[in-house]
């Protein structure tokens, strides 16, 4: 009886943990989506400015691939993505995690602002 008591319970247990993993799930899916969407509307956003670009300036594909290719080599590796890299605070000295964003030991502002600052 008292065997069948405590099984129940880790039943039920297993259940509510079952339930709240489910629920996580649903919700880092649904957080998803969401980046999925934006990130869509982004890229169709940089597209349609390179378009207009082009369509103004006479710049061309290769121009764009040569300026791609240079922040791309900007963290020190041909990868096809900036890598955020670890910056000194210019007060405190310490690492920190990425560009453009106060110091998260002193508070410190960072010593450049730029319009991507933060973002990296
Ligand atoms: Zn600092």
């Amino acid at each position: 009886m008292l065997k069948n008591l405590r099984q129940d319970i880790r039943i039920v247990d297993a259940q509510l943990e079952a339930s709240a993993a489910a629920r996580a799930a649903d919700k880092a899916q649904g957080r998803i989506e969401r980046v999925d969407e934006r990130f869509a509307r982004l890229a169709m956003i940089t597209e349609a400015l390179w378009e207009l670009l082009k369509s103004k300036t006479g710049w061309t594909d290769d121009l764009l691939a040569a300026e791609v290719a240079k922040l791309d080599h900007r963290d020190g590796v041909m990868d096809g993505r900036r890598t955020p890299r670890a910056v000194p605070c210019h007060v405190c000295q310490r690492n920190l995690p990425g560009e453009g964003r106060p110091c998260i030991y002193c508070g410190t502002p960072p010593a450049v602002n730029t319009p991507f600052s933060g973002l990296w």
